[in-house]
């Protein structure tokens, strides 16, 4: 039986990524603007999003979820982001990073009690940055001190995505500082426990309607029951998260390289100038050439990576790549499609503003492109 092409779908990818772009378009679609301005994500939304299994496409079916591979989640988060890239990113955090982190590292007790509620109501998120650490977030300060049976946390995490609607918080802290990073922990903690905060929530640039707030932690009890993976191998479950999670990030800006096109090509087709559509124009035309060459380049880059992972094959510096290349070219794709609108396109009447706006993150969260470039370059000189 010969490969099939890397954008080849199966009878099942293709199902479930034609029924995510339908739910984008219709449901959430015609609430992007709204929710952009009002900074905020619609609870009857993220209700529609359990109700159809996006939060939970990888967690198995005794779970409650749809025992789906990582790609279908790539898929899902490729759809939505060509119709909102906030949207986009909530499900990425949940499926990509939160998820994962359960399936790959909990306890059965830990999956038992938590796996059902994330495929079926409670969002996740994954708190590791710190006001003082980012790149370098093995250096971070939030402190985890053993007291009997359980653990008391301290501190605060910077820029946590899905913060404000989370129930469930995988907070990384340092139970031995003495032994640098390998004190670092990875601790499940409920929004309810005594101590514990949201803080607060970031006035941002793009992605606007989905949350980054701040977390406070003080002497915060937490169930030594509640270690995810082994104590002092938090780092290693960070690390681990973090590779295959950006190859979530990549999906993300391609879908927003892809909305940025479509915007681009039905615009061209009815704007008309000199007695002709724009599309007619060359110079127009290789525009919207350059944005899908663009779009297909990632895209391949993308879903490689996300089948590696799936393949069970080393795919660190393929999700590196995928997510450098992928972020670089959503921001040359939103560019391009302000100008292919022309004034407009600098209104937030139309929707590609927001994308330019959008785009940005994309090199900056789940390591900055200099970070990417790093994990590249070590593979390229061998260290
Ligand atoms: C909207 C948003 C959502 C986020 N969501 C989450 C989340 O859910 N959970 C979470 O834990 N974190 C989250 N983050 C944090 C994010 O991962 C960090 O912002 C990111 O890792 C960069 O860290 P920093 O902001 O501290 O920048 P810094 O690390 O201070 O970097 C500043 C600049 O210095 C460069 N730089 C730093 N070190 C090096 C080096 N060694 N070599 C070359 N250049 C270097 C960087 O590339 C960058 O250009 C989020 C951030 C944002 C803005």
């Amino acid at each position: 039986m010969s490969t099939p092409p890397l954008t080849t779908l199966n009878d099942e990818e293709q199902m479930f990524r034609d029924s995510v772009r339908r739910f984008a378009r219709e449901r959430i679609g015609p609430h992007v603007r709204a929710m952009d301005d009002a900074a905020a994500f619609r609870k009857d939304l993220l209700g529609e999003m359990f109700e159809l299994g996006l939060m939970g496409i990888e967690i198995p079916e005794e779970f409650g979820g749809q025992g789906g591979s990582f790609f279908l989640s790539v898929l899902a988060i490729e759809a939505i982001a060509e119709v909102d890239p906030a949207a986009a990113v909530i499900v990425d955090v949940q499926n990509t990073i939160v998820n994962n982190v359960l399936i790959r590292w909990g306890t059965p007790e830990q999956k038992a009690k938590y796996l059902p509620r994330l495929a079926s109501d409670t969002v996740g998120a994954f708190a590791l940055s710190e006001a003082g650490s980012g790149s370098d977030a093995f250096a971070l300060s939030t402190r985890a001190v053993r007291n009997g049976n359980e653990f008391r946390l301290s501190g605060r995490k910077l820029w946590i995505t899905n913060a404000a609607e989370a129930g469930v918080y995988l907070v990384f802290a340092n139970a031995n500082p003495e032994a640098g990073h390998k004190g670092i922990t990875c601790f499940i903690v409920e929004r309810d426990t005594p101590g514990f905060q949201v803080g607060k929530k970031e006035d941002k640039l793009g992605i606007r309607a989905s949350s980054t707030c701040e977390l406070i932690l003080d002497d915060c009890p937490v169930p030594a029951a509640n270690v995810l993976g082994e104590l002092g191998k938090g780092y290693k479950v960070a690390i681990e998260t973090l590779n295959e999670g950006r190859i979530g990030i990549g999906a993300q800006m391609v879908g927003l390289a892809q909305g940025a096109l479509d915007h681009s090509l039905s615009y061209a087709r009815q704007r008309k100038q000199f007695g002709q559509a724009i599309a007619e124009f060359q110079g127009i035309q290789f525009e919207l050439a350059r944005m899908a060459t663009a779009a297909e380049a990632a895209r391949l880059l993308v879903y490689n990576a996300a089948r590696m992972r799936d393949a069970s094959v080393p795919f660190v510096t393929e999700a590196a790549m995928a997510k450098l290349y992928s972020s670089e070219i959503a921001e040359s794709n939103a560019s391009r499609a302000v100008e292919v609108f022309g004034g407009v396109g600098f209104t937030k009447d139309y929707p590609v503003e927001k994308l330019y706006r959008d785009a940005k993150i994309g090199r900056i969260y789940e390591g900055t492109t200099n970070m990417q470039m790093l994990t590249i370059a070590k593979q390229l000189l061998g260290r």
